[in-house]
């Protein structure tokens, strides 16, 4: 490709102009493009040189909650927005979705990741990436890969075995390239397991093109290139930002020098250049403002979690009520986190406004306490601005005191007949891993003073990613999970209070009882440069289930304003998977949306598995009274576990449970299906055991002969009786011939392992 261009203009066309773009070069008439951030929004700079602000974009809810809709039709739609706004402002490139896997709740970036689940990650995000790039706008999956946490991000190797890697770590990353064929892929600023991402060549070339097919280009993080030959000598087509002239002028070097290969970097400059063509399709356009926010609207209201809802206090009757409304939050909603997806929106609904217009009852507020500045004057120390501008800028100062604000909040309270308490984090970043996932200490007071004057107490949360939701949620008879909503999560909330959204929100995170209990805890965020991913596959609540242990909500927990009646699920296998159903009735009053997941499991693997593992899943809309016969397609693909002795996926012959319900810990009825496996034969050799030899069909028989063969020595009888070939199951064959007299000669042995190829 590319074979006009000089070795000096590929090499500057492997790495970017500026901030934002990448080079033009114009005797070839190779446009700049331009590449901004992201995820839930366009951020496009005001200037080449402007870091972290942008012009006026519709800011949707971030992944925390778009997750929580488990509605993959909601982010295809979000996808197409953000296309047309990118679009709108010449953005060939849009820096998401942030497809990581949270691993932690303290992983500072949490709020732009979708899930603890592979599954829920990557079918959510294929369809962003459909959405996007229908509209001519090319996605960037990020952060390839294994990007789970902050601290050290720039430097830390993530140390991770490969069957979790491929299963866990990588799966959402094969599901979105394969499925959504994004333009391109953001190489993560992190080592795995010692080799920068941006480094390496098993990553970047042959898993993500050899393996997965990739036709796109590869693109590092901002700065994540520490030595440019051996990025592009490892698959990384272009080294963002720029300038970076003395980068570009090593790979004339080495190119001159014969230290990188021409074809490699001619490869590389090709792929910017099918990039150039493949943006030049898209077409200018404009954007509807107010229709962009009707559907941030409507997907924050879907992604609102009802976690408690005792008596049926909510929804909130809209007269005859007086509503006391509590905590800053109210009034200067969190509805992002901060740092690179930081948007400015074209608007901003804030609860209580959105609150007082849905009533015609008196609604009164006090702010209850300030905002704390903690955690954001420390995200600054860490390079880049936190974003705290929306979590209030009414910080420290002030003429009230804590005790006076939390008193005015408590009579507030005390003299109305509901009482909504805003409360939450107060500065999930990018750049810094949380410390704790406990509400602040003046919020967690003002829920247990507003509970003990007021019976009729709704929570509303505002967080990023998990807080501790006990011991206050005992004390109150409803709590409301509004994660991170974006610009229209205000008049959202509102609707889901006020019942005019019918919550369907579902957990895309374990709420655990506490952070010790998190299968992470151990080993996060590491040491020394590195941290071991010591749970292995057991993420999220694959180890709570592994252990037994009690959570305060299960991972696809949520309920609705209505009831659900599962009937008997049915499995069929089918050339491509399994085939699941179920019907499911709308047992109350109210139309709803119910998401019905199905977890499997297979007793009796042959490898560890977490107890129940999510498959397939549906966010289905039924009216009262209403049955509707769900079905739920497993594709057979999605049912392997990574070999290691084979290095490659495989499907497990067996009996699959397959649980439906709605939550991983709310299974209403469980279908088995038996199913093929794939030929996994591993070779037998005279290292493998007598076990393994006669757990295979033929090696059995030809040690079985063998060892008939030679019943007269002691060896032989040895192996006629079946304790002992219990006892000795565990050693290798070419252990056996070191036994006097054993039948197992060398020669024999020799033999054998032909006959068994
Ligand atoms: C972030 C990326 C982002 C890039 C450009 C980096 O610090 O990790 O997610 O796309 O900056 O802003």
């Amino acid at each position: 490709m590319a074979p006009e261009l000089t070795v000096e203009e590929q090499a500057a066309l492997t790495s970017g102009a500026s901030l934002w773009q990448t080079k033009p070069i114009e005797s070839a008439a190779i446009a700049a493009l331009t590449l901004t951030d992201g995820p839930h929004g366009v951020r496009l700079a005001a200037g080449a040189r402007d870091m972290l602000t942008g012009r006026k974009a519709t800011c949707f809810p971030p992944a925390v909650a778009t997750a929580s809709t488990w509605d993959p039709s909601l982010l295809r739609r979000m996808g197409e927005a953000l296309g047309d706004e990118a679009r709108s402002m010449d953005v060939a490139v849009l820096l998401g979705p942030g497809i990581n896997l949270k691993r932690s709740p303290l992983g500072g970036r949490d709020f732009e990741y979708f899930s603890e689940d592979p599954l829920l990650t990557g079918v959510l995000a294929t369809e962003w990436v459909r959405g996007l790039q229908s509209r001519g706008v090319g996605a960037s999956p990020k952060h390839f890969a294994v990007n789970s946490q902050e601290t050290d991000r720039m430097r830390i190797s993530a140390d991770v075995d490969e069957r979790t890697l491929r299963e866990m770590y990588l799966r959402a990353f094969q599901r979105v390239v394969t499925r959504g064929r994004p333009w391109t892929v953001m190489a993560a600023y992190n080592k795995i397991n010692g080799v920068y991402a941006t480094q390496s060549r098993w990553l970047l070339t042959e898993v993500l093109r050899g393996e997965w097919g990739f036709d796109g280009l590869v693109m590092s993080d901002w700065g994540a290139v520490a030595d440019r030959c051996a990025a592009v000598a490892a698959g990384l087509d272009l080294a963002m930002p720029g300038p970076a002239d003395s980068g570009d002028a090593e790979l004339v070097a080495a190119v001159r020098g014969g230290t990188l290969d021409p074809a490699v970097l001619a490869t590389a400059a090709g792929r910017m250049l099918t990039l150039v063509e493949r943006a030049a399709s898209r077409r200018p356009g404009e954007f509807d403002v107010d229709a962009h926010h009707e559907l941030a609207r409507e997907i924050a209201g879907r992604a609102v979690v009802l976690l408690k809802n005792e008596g049926g206090l909510l929804p909130l009757r809209e007269e005859g009520q007086s509503v006391a409304v509590l905590g800053e939050f109210a009034r200067t909603p969190r509805y992002q986190g901060g740092g690179s997806s930081q948007i400015t929106p074209t608007r901003l609904d804030d609860a209580l406004t959105a609150i007082t217009a849905a009533t015609p009852a008196p609604v009164r507020f006090a702010p209850g306490y300030k905002v704390d500045g903690l955690r954001i004057r420390r995200s600054r120390a860490a390079g880049r601005d936190a974003g705290g501008r929306d979590a209030g800028g009414r910080g420290a100062g002030g003429p009230e005191t804590a005790e006076s604000l939390l008193a005015e909040a408590v009579d507030l309270a005390a003299a109305s007949d509901v009482a909504l308490v805003f409360a939450g984090s107060t500065g999930e970043t990018e750049g810094v891993d949380r410390d704790s996932i406990e509400l602040p200490a003046a919020h967690l007071e003002l829920i247990e003073r507003v509970a003990a004057v007021n019976p009729r107490t709704v929570v509303v949360l505002s967080n990023g990613a998990v807080v501790r939701t006990t011991p206050w949620d005992a004390a109150v008879p409803a709590v409301v999970e509004g994660w991170l909503l974006g610009q229209a999560g205000g008049s959202a909330l509102a609707d889901v209070l006020f019942g005019r959204v019918n919550p369907s929100g579902r957990l895309a995170e374990t709420i655990p009882l506490r952070l010790a209990d998190h299968p992470s805890y151990l080993d996060f965020p590491g040491e020394n440069g590195h941290v071991r991913y010591g749970e292995g596959i057991h993420v999220g609540y694959r180890g709570f289930d592994a252990r037994e242990q009690e959570v305060a909500y299960p991972f696809g927990f949520g309920l609705s304003y209505t009831t659900f009646e599962y009937g008997q699920a049915s499995a069929e296998a089918t050339s491509t998977g399994i085939d699941v159903r179920i019907p499911v009735t709308n047992t109350g009053a109210r139309d709803g949306r119910e998401v019905v997941q199905v977890y499997v499991s297979l007793p009796g693997s042959r490898v560890r598995r977490a107890p129940r593992e999510l498959k397939a899943f549906a966010s289905v809309a039924i009216s009262v009274g209403q049955t509707v016969d769900v079905r739920l397609p497993i594709e057979r693909e999605d049912l392997a576990y990574w070999d290691t002795r084979l290095g490659r996926w495989v499907v497990e012959g067996g009996e699959y449970h397959c649980a439906v319900g709605a939550s991983s810990r709310d299974l209403r009825s469980t279908a088995v299906v038996d199913l093929a496996g794939d030929d996994a034969r591993v070779p037998l050799t005279a290292d493998s055991t007598i076990a393994e030899w006669f757990a295979d069909p033929r090696g059995a028989e030809l040690l079985a002969q063998a060892f008939a063969a030679a019943t007269d020595s002691n060896v032989g009888r040895m192996f006629a009786n079946p304790a002992t070939l219990e006892l000795l199951g565990s050693a290798p064959l070419n252990r056996i011939a070191a036994f006097p007299a054993s039948p197992l000669t060398p020669e024999v042995l020799d033999k054998l392992v032909a006959a068994a190829a």
